[in-house]
């Protein structure tokens, strides 16, 4: 098999095997040019057709005016006189070609990332069903601008959610986080703030329920319950389905809905409120006292109001309740952030681990962690909260045991946030020199020297 030949109005190929001798003839009703030259498929067809590495099969095209880099079978390809074809990524970007951020769109590298994406969306469609969106293009652009600057200045590891943020009709100091990363945020709140940086608060507030996947966890307890009443039903005799998809799309938009009416858990409403605050300490200073500021400005409003204004930023859980947990409460980043990787016996990473933030509620403390597997995972790990002293953490002077809090899954290639906890208020940012957790195939943990 070596000829192909160009003809007017199609292409012709020589085929044979060790028997047979022929020739096949391609027609193109068009051809489609706008998308390839005749070389360019002439190359394609002899990489596919005699798989012959002499034609350079192009992956890439760049646009010499915009110096953005395109994947080739995208639509939307620049006119003819400023392409540039490349075979691999290292050369474009040798060149100063950035990747278009449509065709190079990173999807998060999070378990079961659609079904959180189908979450959002219902959660989304719930929010956009009882609030029309505020249609006047000034408010909207500020929202957004703000948006955009906390995500810049995000004080942690960011999952790679694709956040968007949408101002609502509402008198209601409202804002809610969807899953996945659509954040609605009333006209009503963002009347009441009376600065950027209370603005960027409330939204650190918002992504924070996105990023530590507080909407997806409720997905997953809500299965979890539907799971196990209809094992009860199996055993009662009534009914012996297997959940299906029609299951998955009730328990999806229960959950929507209850986001939307009902908020996020308490604990989840805490950790929310200790990134606003260390995300604000971070990047100005003073963040618990100017959080607490904002807080009782909305208190007070409340109380002037009354509770129908308030729903979510503001309601969940009472307010004033929220107020006291934070004034006994002491926030901090590990600082430097820690990461550990986890080795297997023969020295790969299986996995690593990056300690983020501590808090400190009464005597209790709460470690906030990014778990990360890699291929070298052996196979998907449940994390159960019964097993005991899960990690143990050593500086200089001390050792902490510490418990896990919820139970989490990771799989091969995955992420996920988890949480610990401990009794007795130590640590609150220490250099950590030493850590052991009991993780699958992990046989110890090295501190991570790569910076990010
Ligand atoms: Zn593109
Ligand atoms: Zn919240």
């Amino acid at each position: 098999m070596d000829t192909i030949l160009f003809l007017k109005e199609g292409i012709e190929f020589e085929l044979s095997s060790k028997k047979e001798k022929g020739k096949v003839k391609f027609y193109f009703q068009n051809f489609p040019s706008e998308l390839f030259s005749i070389e360019e498929a002439e190359n394609i067809l002899r990489t596919v057709f005699i798989q012959e590495d002499k034609g350079e099969f192009y992956k890439f095209v760049g646009n010499k005016q915009s110096k953005l880099l395109h994947v080739y079978s995208s639509n939307h390809l620049p006119d003819w006189e400023f392409r540039e074809n490349f075979v691999d990524l290292v050369e474009a970007t040798k060149l100063g070609y950035q990747q278009c951020p449509i065709c190079f769109k990173k999807l998060p590298v999070i378990m079961d990332y659609e079904t959180e994406l189908s979450l959002g969306m219902e959660v989304a469609a719930v929010v956009r069903y009882y609030y029309p969106v505020v249609i006047v293009d000034e408010p909207q652009k500020r929202l957004r601008e703000i948006g955009e600057k906390v995500i810049n200045c995000w004080p942690l590891p960011l999952k790679g959610y694709s956040y968007k943020f949408t101002l609502i009709e509402s008198d209601g100091i409202n804002a809610i986080a969807c899953p996945a990363g659509e954040i609605f945020v009333t006209s009503g709140l963002l009347n009441s703030v009376e600065s950027d940086e209370e603005l960027e608060m409330v939204l650190a507030h918002e992504i924070t329920h996105v990023e530590q996947r507080h909407g997806y966890n409720q997905y997953k307890n809500a299965q979890a319950m539907a799971a196990a009443a209809q094992v009860i039903a199996i055993f009662a005799g009534s009914a012996g389905k297997q959940t299906n998809s029609s299951d998955i799309v009730y328990i999806i938009s229960s959950v929507a809905r209850n986001i939307v009416l009902a908020g996020y858990s308490r604990d989840n409403e805490r950790e929310a409120d200790a990134v606003a605050i260390l995300y604000s300490e971070k990047n100005t200073s003073d963040g618990k006292r100017k959080f607490l500021l904002l807080l009782k400005k909305l208190k007070y409003l409340q109380d002037f109001y009354g509770e129908t204004k308030f729903k979510l930023f503001a309601s969940h859980p009472d307010l004033e309740k929220r107020i006291n947990a934070l004034q006994k409460s002491q926030f901090a980043f590990l600082n430097p952030l820690e990461k550990f990787d986890g080795l297997d016996k023969e020295g790969n990473v299986v996995a690593s681990l990056e300690l983020l933030y501590e808090m400190l509620y009464e005597t209790k403390l709460t470690l906030v962690a990014n778990l990360a597997t890699t291929s070298n995972l052996n196979k998907k790990v449940k994390l159960d909260t019964r097993d005991r002293n899960w990690l143990s953490l050593k500086t200089e002077k001390t050792k902490y045991d510490l418990d896990l809090r919820d139970e989490a899954e990771i799989d091969i290639d995955d992420s996920t946030t988890i949480i610990f906890e401990m009794s007795g208020n130590q640590l609150i940012s220490p250099t950590i020199n030493k850590l052991s957790f009991d993780f699958s195939n992990v046989k110890n943990w090295v501190k991570s020297t790569k910076e990010e």
